[in-house]
């Protein structure tokens, strides 16, 4: 079989697009090639190192023409880390990337040409905002390392900085990584499955300030435990509370069930807006908390509530937004299906005196239509789906029952697009699309989009 570009060509091609991921897209007679590292609107010199069918692959040898919107990366680790996609690419032209990917699935899958899908809300400071890092350790070559995955890969790539975490993750992160060797710690290897400390969580509550570190330990006898709380105390006075977490199953998932306390408080209180949240070492929680609250101010400025709605909080998590909207509502329902995740919602709800919230544990598109069934009635719906959308079942119950107003907050523009449509062909109006930029320095982008039933 001949394609029009093969293997080994070297080529000057302009590049159009930008994948999910960062690469560069540029079509050779409608044939895709993606080249990692460019921009739209250059022009590059490659070298094709992969032909499929449909689309191949190739390496980046020179820019001819560099894109107006390229700027050099401050992180040096990028983009061998894969924490970061889009580094290279000046902070303004990110958020319009963003709004323009959002704008296409909005026209070709959700079929919606005349909606308006408005500029991204981006952030003042696109550094620095993650309030949760969590550190995986290694040994090579008889040096401690400490980083972050290599995309796709379980590579750790070491380095004592990352700029988009808190300063204080980056220095417990370097102490421990220095340390650790005289304290007598041999770091975890996954393949022997060796070794005591596996991760260093380290989360942080923007608000009040207040730190939690969780060592990942393979066992629970960890008889050096009182001089890591020592060197990390001294790392950071502000610490607040230092946690063991057992893990010892041969696993990628980072947490065990059992979790001891070594230091101070077992939780750490943030604030989003006037409600507070106790977070506790395994608790879900938004990992970037300004933009959170830019996020659930567009949901609760679309839900239009008066005081006397009785709204619905689908895939509620710790019941964040719900207790957000439970504040200009007669009454919230928060559906979850973590169970652990509906006992801290009911927690924080009771911690900031909310009366008005009521949440269950299940499956959204279970839990609901049984509301339904036993006579419950819902103006408002708000969704926040994980990245594969709402379940079908969900969104014929919507159809089925047609609450006034639906918000829908997805992190993902395809299912999001998909969803609409169908919730346009059983009678709903997709309003408008406000797209959030949770993760700068990254392709992702969540959206809230807003919908009224038709007459
Ligand atoms: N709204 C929350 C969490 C959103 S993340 C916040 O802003 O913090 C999506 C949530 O959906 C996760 O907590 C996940 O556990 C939950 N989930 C996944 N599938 C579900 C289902 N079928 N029914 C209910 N919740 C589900």
């Amino acid at each position: 079989m001949s394609y029009i570009v093969n293997k080994n060509d070297r080529l000057h091609v302009s590049v159009e697009d930008l994948t999910h991921d960062g690469a560069g897209v540029a079509k050779v007679e409608g044939y895709p090639l993606f080249i990692p590292g460019t921009l739209p609107g250059e022009e590059v010199e490659v070298h094709v190192t992969k032909t499929l069918k449909n689309y191949g692959f190739a390496k980046l040898l020179e820019i001819k023409k560099p894109s107006a919107d390229r700027i050099i990366p401050p992180c040096h680790v990028f983009p061998t880390c894969g924490g970061c996609q889009i580094q290279h690419l000046s902070y303004e032209a990110q958020l319009e990337q963003k709004r323009k990917s959002v704008r296409d699935v909005i026209d070709r899958i959700a079929k919606l040409p005349h909606v308006p899908v408005h500029p991204v809300k981006g952030m003042e400071d696109p550094w620095r905002y993650r309030n949760k890092s969590q550190i995986p350790f290694s040994t090579r070559d008889g040096e401690v390392i400490s980083g972050f995955y290599q995309s796709k890969t379980h590579k750790i790539v070491d380095t004592d900085v990352c700029i988009i975490q808190t300063e204080e993750a980056d220095a417990i992160m370097t102490a421990v990584k220095r340390e650790l060797h005289s304290l007598g710690i041999e770091t975890y290897d996954e393949r022997t499955h060796r070794g005591m400390l596996r991760h260093v969580v380290v989360r942080k509550a923007r608000a009040t300030g207040e730190v939690m570190v969780v060592l990942v330990t393979l066992k629970k006898k960890f008889p050096q435990k009182d001089a890591v709380v020592e060197l990390i105390r001294r790392t950071v006075p502000g610490v607040t509370s230092i946690m063991q977490n057992i893990n010892s199953e041969k696993t990628n998932v980072i947490f065990g069930n059992e979790t001891l306390g070594l230091y101070g408080q077992s939780v750490i209180i943030d604030s989003i807006g006037d409600i507070q949240f106790e977070i506790s070492a395994r608790s879900f929680y938004q990992v970037n908390p300004v933009q959170t609250e830019v996020l659930y101010k567009q949901a609760l400025d679309y839900a239009q509530l008066t005081g006397e709605e009785t709204v619905i909080d689908a895939y509620c998590g710790i019941g964040t937004i719900s207790l957000f909207l439970a504040q200009q509502a007669k009454e919230v329902y928060g559906v979850e299906i973590v169970p652990q995740a509906i006992e801290d919602a009911k927690r924080n709800a009771e911690l900031n005196g909310i009366s008005n919230a009521y949440f269950e544990a299940g499956a959204a598109e279970d839990v609901i239509p049984r509301w339904y069934a036993e006579g419950k009635r819902f103006d408002v719906l708000v969704v926040d789906p994980p990245r594969k959308g709402c379940d079908e079942k969900l969104l014929q119950t919507i159809l089925r029952y047609k609450p006034k107003r639906v918000v829908y907050v997805s992190c993902n523009p395809g299912t999001l697009a998909r969803d609409l449509r169908i919730l346009e062909d059983g009678g709903y109006r997709t309003e408008e699309v406000q797209p959030v930029d949770m993760f700068p320095q990254s392709s992702h982008v969540e959206s809230v989009a807003w919908l009224e039933i038709g007459l």
